[in-house]
């Protein structure tokens, strides 16, 4: 089982995508598990019904405003209350290495948890980078507003090659598939009155073809 531990101040956020398809089946059969830490739960203001606020203006000036680093250090301090289990820390930056099919295998594979830090606004006081020295990464070369979406790219490409998550193994062989155009039934599409025909190789059954096809050998 991989833990995911997600902090974040917008956790309704995931609600759809992590509770559909196939990551939904990852957490009901217990291969993947995924909890969230509310920074604003680590204030110290215990009314849930005030804006418990864990934003504030950034020193030196400048738009927007930076999430307060102790709320964010607790939280994190939070994940591992009541586990002896190893942790990797990820903190979502699109300053960070670019995440890649390597990034993901490497996390599936490690025995550790994987805590994963989602900013907002102008982001998070850096001292928190300092603190933790997590790992920072970027799912690509574009600014979002927080880093709700990047948790789940994360999720999704590690959950996808923690085995028995996807059911069809080979659907993980990236590199011998990765690419490759699909077809499935009809096998003649008739579209505003032309014909789209599914490529000879494809129904030849001749296996080693079909790879080179996909691999663009022909
Ligand atoms: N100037 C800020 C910076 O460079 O971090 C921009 C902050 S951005 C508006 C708010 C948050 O969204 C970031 O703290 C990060 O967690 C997330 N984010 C935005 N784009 C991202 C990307 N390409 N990859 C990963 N996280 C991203």
């Amino acid at each position: 089982m991989k833990n995911f531990h997600i902090i974040t101040l917008f956790p309704d956020a995931f609600d759809s995508y992590l509770g559909e398809s196939i990551i939904k089946r990852a957490r009901d059969d217990g291969k993947i598990k995924i909890k969230f830490y509310n920074p604003r739960d680590f204030t110290g203001e215990p009314d849930k019904r005030k804006n418990r606020r864990i934003d504030q203006r950034p020193y030196g000036g400048g738009p927007g405003m930076v999430i307060q680093a102790l709320p964010v250090l607790k939280a994190v301090q939070s994940t591992s209350r009541r586990t002896k289990k190893k942790q990797k820390i990820i903190l979502l930056s699109p300053r960070g290495k670019q995440f890649t099919n390597e990034e993901a295998n490497k996390l599936a594979k490690s025995k550790s948890d994987i805590v994963l830090i989602s900013g907002r606004y102008e982001g998070i006081d850096a001292r928190v980078k300092k603190i933790l020295k997590p790992t920072e990464y970027s799912v690509g070369p574009y600014t979002l507003t927080g880093g709700e979406l990047p948790a789940m790219i994360l999720i999704d490409a590690i959950s996808r090659r923690i085995k028995g998550v996807l059911g069809d193994e080979q659907s993980v062989e990236e590199n011998r598939i990765a690419g490759a155009d699909v077809y499935t039934r009809p096998e003649i599409l008739t579209y505003k009155k032309k014909k789209y025909r599914v490529p000879k190789v494809l129904l030849s059954g001749h296996h080693k073809k079909i790879d080179e096809w996909r691999e663009g050998k022909k």
